[in-house]
C-alpha cells in the first residue's frame, strides 16, 4: 500500500500511518487543553485585533502540519465561541454530545458520500435506518420517507419545493421539473404565521415565486397562528382568484418557542387543497418527551416535517432531516445520471431524494447518539430544560432591574431592563442601552446573550439548550448582566 512518491504524509493513508496518528493526537490534546482552561465563552480579544492576527497568516510559505495545528489552536480555537460555557446562551446553538463528536471522527476519516450506494455502502443503509426511525417516531404512516439535510433551511426549502411541484401537478398536471413554473405561478401563495422563520420567505424567493408570495397570518398572545384568521385568509385569497398551495405550521418559533395548533392547521390546509409543512427545527424534538409530546399532536398528519438535529438533538453542525408523508412526492427531485444513479439500479442511491449530490454522512451521528444516549434520556433532557427555563424566567421576573416580556413556552426567556434602570433615558436611548449591553458582554467575552424584537420592541433573549445547567448556574449570569447594565448607565 505504499505510495511511489513522498506525498503519503499528507493523506490519511491505509496501512501504518504515523503522520495521521500524530496529527490527530496533537489536535485532541489541543482541544483538551482548551476545554480544561477556558473560563469565559469568548476570549475577549478585540474583534479588529482578531481579524488582524488572522490576516497576518502568510499562505505563500507552507509550514509543517504540527505547526499549523498549534497556530490554529492559538488563533482560531482560543478565539472561538465556547458553546459549552454556561454563559453562552444566545442562540439555538448547541453544546454537542460526545457521541456526535466521535461520530465526526468516523465521518471525516471515512469520507463516505451519500449520493450513491457505491460511495456509501453501510452509510446508505444507516441513513435510511435513521430516516425510518424518524418516520416511525413521528408516526407518519406506511408511505412516509425522508432524507438527511444540512439543516432547517434546506429542509424547509425542500418541503416547500415538493409542495410547489405537487400542487402544479394537482392543479393542471403541470410538470415543474420538466417545464418550469406554470403560467399561474404569480398567483401561488404560501401561508404561515407572522412568527414563522425567515427561511419561508427565502425559500419562496429561491423557488421563483418571490417573497411576496408569502402571506402572513397574525398570531395570538401565545405566538401561535390564529387558526380562524388562517381559514379566513385562505378563503379571501381564493375569492381573489389567487392560489394558496402550502401552509407552514410552526413547531417552535425561534423567539417565543410557540407551537401552533398543528392538528387544526393541517386540517385547514388539507380541506383547502394545500400541502401542509411543519417547521419543527426547534420544537419537533419534544416528540421524545413523554411529558411534552402531546404539544405536537397533529404533526403525524402533515405532508412534510423539518427536523433539525444540530439544535435540540445536540448534534454537531450540520445535521437535519426532511420527512414526507408520501414518498412518491420525492419523484419530482429524481434525475437519472448515467454515471451515478441509473434507472433500474437495484441498490439504493440516496441522491434520488436529495437536492445535494455529494453529501456528508451525518446520519452516523444520530445512529451513534441514539444507541449511546437513547430516546428516554433525550426526553429527560427536555423535561429538565423546560422546567429550568421557567425557573430562570422566575428569577428575571423577581429581579427589580428586569422585566419579563412573556411566559416561556419552550426554552427561551425574553426580557428587558426595567423602568427602574431606564431612569431619565428616552425610549431610543433605552433601546440603545440594551444593544450596548449585549455587545459589551459579547466582546468582553463574559456572556453571549441574544437580542431580538418582539412586537417592534427591542428585547434580550436567553436560549436554553444545555441540559447540564441548573438553576443556580444562572445567578452569576443574571448578576453579570445586571452589574454591566448599571455600570453602562452610570458611565
Ligand atoms: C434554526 C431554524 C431554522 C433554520 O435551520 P438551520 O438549521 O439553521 O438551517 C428554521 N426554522 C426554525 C424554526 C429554526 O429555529
Amino acid at each position: 500500500m505504499t505510495a511511489t512518491n513522498n506525498w503519503s504524509g499528507y493523506f490519511a493513508q491505509l496501512g501504518e500511518n504515523q503522520a495521521f496518528e500524530q496529527a490527530t493526537a496533537q489536535t485532541k490534546a489541543a482541544i483538551d487543553g482548551l476545554f480544561q482552561h477556558a473560563t469565559t465563552p469568548y476570549s475577549g480579544l478585540e474583534p479588529a485585533l482578531l481579524k488582524q492576527q488572522l490576516n497576518a497568516v502568510d499562505f505563500t510559505q507552507p509550514a509543517p502540519l504540527a505547526e499549523v495545528i498549534e497556530t490554529t489552536n492559538q488563533l482560531v480555537a482560543k478565539n472561538s465561541l465556547l458553546v459549552q460555557h454556561p454563559h453562552t446562551i444566545a442562540h439555538l446553538h448547541t453544546p454537542p454530545l460526545i457521541a456526535s463528536i466521535v461520530a465526526e471522527h468516523f465521518i471525516a476519516a471515512l469520507n463516505q458520500s451519500m449520493d450513491s450506494w457505491d460511495q456509501a455502502p453501510a452509510a446508505t443503509f444507516v441513513e435510511q435506518q435513521m430516516v425510518d426511525w424518524l418516520c416511525n417516531t413521528y408516526q407518519m404512516g406506511e408511505r412516509a420517507d425522508g432524507v438527511f439535510t444540512s439543516g432547517g433551511t434546506q429542509s424547509n426549502l425542500m418541503g416547500l419545493l415538493l409542495a410547489r411541484d405537487w400542487f402544479a401537478y394537482q392543479q393542471s398536471q403541470h410538470d415543474v421539473q420538466q417545464d418550469g413554473l406554470p403560467d399561474y405561478a404569480q398567483k401561488m401563495r404560501i401561508i404561515c404565521s407572522d412568527k414563522s422563520h425567515f427561511t419561508v420567505q427565502k425559500s419562496a424567493s429561491l423557488m421563483g415565486l418571490g417573497e411576496r408570495s408569502v402571506v402572513l397570518v397574525k398570531t395570538n398572545v401565545q405566538g401561535q397562528i390564529d387558526v380562524d384568521e388562517l381559514q379566513l385568509i385562505i378563503e379571501a385569497l381564493k375569492a381573489q382568484d389567487l392560489l394558496p398551495f402550502a401552509v407552514v405550521a410552526m413547531a417552535g418559533t425561534t423567539d417565543h418557542g410557540a407551537i401552533d395548533d398543528l392538528e387544526a392547521v393541517v386540517d385547514i390546509a388539507r380541506n383547502a387543497g394545500c400541502w401542509s409543512h411543519v417547521d419543527g427545527a426547534y420544537g419537533a424534538a419534544l416528540q421524545l418527551s413523554e411529558q411534552h409530546k402531546n404539544r405536537l399532536k397533529g404533526i403525524e398528519l402533515a405532508d412534510s416535517v423539518s427536523v433539525d438535529f444540530h439544535k435540540l438533538f445536540y448534534q454537531t453542525i450540520s445535521c437535519g432531516a426532511l420527512l414526507i408523508k408520501d414518498k412518491a412526492n420525492f419523484n419530482t427531485l429524481l434525475h437519472h445520471a448515467d454515471y451515478l444513479n441509473r434507472e433500474g439500479d437495484e441498490l439504493p442511491n440516496l441522491v434520488d431524494k436529495s437536492i445535494a449530490t455529494t453529501k456528508r454522512f451525518d446520519a452516523l451521528k444520530m445512529f451513534m447518539t441514539l444507541k449511546a444516549v437513547g430516546v428516554k434520556q433525550f426526553g429527560e433532557f427536555y423535561d429538565h430544560l423546560l422546567s429550568l427555563t421557567q425557573d430562570v424566567a422566575d428569577k428575571i421576573h423577581q429581579n427589580p432591574h428586569f422585566e419579563l416580556c412573556c411566559t416561556p413556552l419552550l426554552s427561551t426567556v425574553l426580557f428587558r431592563l426595567s423602568s427602574k434602570v431606564q431612569g431619565e433615558l428616552n425610549e431610543i436611548e433605552f433601546n440603545q442601552l440594551h444593544q450596548t449591553l449585549r455587545l459589551q458582554l459579547l466582546t468582553s467575552g463574559e456572556a453571549v446573550i441574544a437580542e431580538t424584537k418582539v412586537d417592534g420592541q427591542l428585547v434580550l433573549k436567553f436560549t436554553l439548550l444545555n441540559p447540564c445547567l441548573n438553576s443556580a448556574d444562572f445567578d452569576s449570569l443574571i448578576a453579570k448582566i445586571e452589574t454591566t447594565a448599571l455600570q453602562l448607565i452610570n458611565q
